[in-house]
Parts: C-alpha cells; sequence; structure tokens
C-alpha cells in the first residue's frame, strides 16, 4: 500500500481541487480523504495529485524524421506513401528505428505520460518495431496498425478482411491514414472486423480544407461524413469542419483528437476546440507526429488552451484542457483511470505547485523537473519526494 500525504489533489471526473491523502492499493485508488494513512507514505506537501497524461494521438515511428523536412507542403511530408517520413521509415535500419521509438517513449513519461495511442505506419513490421520497442518500459500502449494493401481500391475484400485478421491479432485496432487514401467500402470493412474483435477504429479527418474539399469533389460527401457512415470510433483532427459535420459528430457522440501543435506547425489551421466544446463533443488531445512535435503533453496543453483563447478572442477554462489530457480520453478509449477517484487505477502524477491556481500551474508552469512522482498502475515508476 501507498498513501500519498499533503498534497492539492484534483479529485473525481471534474478535478475539484481537494485537500486530501490518496491510498493505493495493488494497482487502484481505494480512499481519497483527509486522514487516510497506511503503507508507504509520500509527503506530497506543495504538490498536485492529478492523473497522469493520456497522449491520444502519436506516431512515434516518426521519431527517427524529427524536425526534417520543415516548410514543405503537407503532403510532401506525410501522405502516404511517398511522404518524406514514409520514405525514411522505409530506409531506417529496425534498431535505429527501434532506438529512437524507446527515447521518445521515455520522453513521455518524464513529461506525465502514462498512456499513448499511436497510428504505427510499416504493416506487420511496424507494429511488431513497436510492440519490441516498448517491450520492458512502464506505459500503457493502445496501437492501432495499417496496411499498405489499404492503398489498393481494387484489392479483394476476403484478402483484405485476411489481412486485417492479422493486423489484429498483434495490435489494439487499425486506423488508416485518411479517407484520401482507402475507399468507404474498405473503411466500412475495417470499421466492421475490428468491431467484431472488440478493438478499436480510427482516422484522420478534415485535417484541412484541401482534403475536405477532394473528398466532396470525388463523393459529394465530407471527409467526416463518410468516416462517421462507415463507423470509425475516434476521429483525429477535425481542424476544417465544413456543413453539418459538427452535427453529425455530436449525433453520433464520437471523440475527437485535437492536435493543435501539429495543425499549427504544418500551418494547416487552429482546431476549434470552443466551438466543438460548447457543442458537446467529447474533446481529447494529441502530440501527433514526432516529426514536428515533441511527444510532450504539458506542452501540447499550453498551446491548445492559448491558441484556443487568442483564435476565439474569448475565455476557455484551463481545467477543459486538462480533462482533454485525462478523464476524456480514458473515458473514449474506455480505459478505467484518467482520474484520481475510488476504484480507478492508480496512473497518478505528483508535480511540485508553482502558483495558487493548480490548472494553470500544470499547464503554464510546469517543466518535467517539475514532475516529483509517478506511478503507472499503482507502481512507483520513478519518485523525487520524501518517503
Ligand atoms: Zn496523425
Amino acid at each position: 500500500m501507498i498513501t500519498i500525504e499533503n498534497a492539492n489533489v484534483l479529485y473525481g471526473k471534474d478535478l475539484e481541487e481537494t485537500k486530501a491523502n490518496v491510498l493505493i492499493d495493488g494497482n487502484e485508488i481505494v480512499e481519497v480523504s483527509p486522514r487516510v494513512k497506511k503503507g508507504k507514505i509520500i509527503n506530497a506537501k506543495g504538490c498536485i495529485v492529478t492523473p497522469s497524461f493520456i497522449n491520444s494521438h502519436v506516431h512515434l515511428g516518426d521519431s527517427v524524421a524529427m524536425d526534417l523536412g520543415d516548410g514543405k507542403p503537407i503532403d510532401e511530408l506525410i501522405k502516404p506513401p511517398h511522404g518524406l517520413k514514409h520514405r525514411l521509415l522505409k530506409e531506417t535500419p529496425p534498431s535505429i528505428l527501434i532506438d529512437s521509438i524507446r527515447k521518445s517513449i521515455w520522453d513521455m513519461i518524464h513529461s506525465g505520460t502514462t498512456t499513448f495511442l499511436d497510428f504505427r505506419e510499416g504493416g506487420f513490421k511496424g507494429i511488431n518495431l513497436l510492440n519490441e520497442a516498448a517491450k520492458d518500459i512502464p506505459i500503457r500502449k493502445i496501437v492501432l496498425g495499417r496496411h499498405e494493401s489499404f492503398l489498393n481500391p481494387y484489392e479483394d475484400e476476403s484478402k483484405l478482411k485476411k489481412t486485417l485478421d492479422e493486423l489484429l491479432s498483434i495490435s489494439d485496432g487499425i486506423a488508416p491514414s485518411g479517407l484520401g487514401e482507402i475507399t468507404d467500402d474498405h473503411g466500412a470493412l475495417i470499421v466492421e472486423t475490428c468491431k467484431n474483435q472488440g478493438k478499436l477504429s480510427a482516422i484522420h479527418v478534415a485535417e484541412y480544407q484541401k482534403v475536405q474539399n477532394a473528398s466532396l469533389n470525388k463523393t459529394g460527401k465530407s471527409e467526416v461524413r463518410r468516416a462517421i457512415e462507415a463507423g470509425f470510433n475516434i476521429l483525429i483532427h477535425l481542424t476544417a469542419p465544413i456543413s453539418d459535420d459538427l452535427e453529425l459528430v455530436v449525433k453520433n457522440n464520437i471523440p475527437v483528437v485535437t492536435c493543435p501543435r501539429s495543425n499549427g506547425m504544418l500551418a494547416v489551421g487552429i482546431p476549434p476546440i470552443k466551438e466543438m466544446f460548447e457543442a458537446g463533443i467529447k474533446l481529447l488531445l494529441g502530440t501527433d507526429n514526432l516529426m514536428f512535435n515533441s511527444p510532450n503533453m504539458l506542452r501540447e496543453m499550453e498551446y491548445a488552451l492559448k491558441v484556443t483563447r487568442g483564435f476565439n478572442k474569448d475565455y476557455f477554462p484551463p481545467k477543459e484542457i486538462l480533462k482533454m489530457a485525462t478523464i476524456n480520453a480514458a473515458n473514449a478509449l474506455k480505459l478505467d483511470l484518467g482520474a484520481v477517484y475510488e476504484g480507478k487505477l492508480a496512473d497518478i502524477v505528483i508535480i511540485k505547485q508553482k502558483s495558487a491556481d493548480p490548472y494553470l500551474s500544470i499547464i503554464n508552469r510546469t517543466e518535467s523537473e517539475d514532475i516529483k512522482s509517478l506511478l503507472v498502475d499503482g507502481k512507483l515508476i520513478y519518485n523525487n519526494l520524501p518517503l
């Protein structure tokens, strides 16, 4: 048993600021109360206890291509199969890819992230490579795979089904790049196969206006409508919604992962976080390609908050940004964590409090060295506080 005492706890599903002790037994939070004190004691005076972060969209494979190709158009950089990143991923020896992915995973842990959802390129090899890289690192990983045969519009459906079954035997779901690269029939088959196996399906949509226009020209429908009609569980980006896209997302209750730093870096826009939040859309947050961004959720939260306020010329609550990186993501990914609450798994980060407002202290002020302790599944991964 571990008790975290004297902390400022962001408690429950609404991250309410509460002075309390937190008792962890095994991998579970069993009590949050002012007096509980059992087992190993961590004195967290002057610190915030918050659910650790969930990076809901990342491409760890790009760790080998950091900051390359800056200034080139987005199609030339990341569009499969000939974008710069895809050429580099193919050319780089597996051992170098594994080393660079491992470094990025440790960067995530050191900035308070304990769960990530990766869009893994490279088919079976790509998935195996990430599984190998993350093998003995204490982090929760959700790996969504894809295969180059998705790009062939004439691929036989029974053959595609066999490929999907094989991919799903080593991954947590499927994530094709976008609807510009696959047919709607293949999209529907991907979703159905994932659903039958209780796995996730996710896809990039409406990352920028040009892909939306291409979708309209080709099918008469937006990317968002096509993804929802196919039945995808999670949509990434939605930076450039058109017509009734947002209403459709609300009606179908589909979580959206926004990646504001990636959109900024690629000069494609600013995701309408405030508009989506006010419409009732479940919002998540991801750092996207390692090529353009560090996988640091603290940086992502700060950019998300400030660009949203600047874009709307209006207030946006910091607590809602923190929820995007914690409880909202846990709920959308059906993980029993993301809140410091009785019965939840103990994935917790303890952070030095640097200002009076705990939410802004995390989002505005926290550097990696302010992260004092990290627990994953009830285990102390590191600790710099008095025991
Ligand atoms: Zn992405």
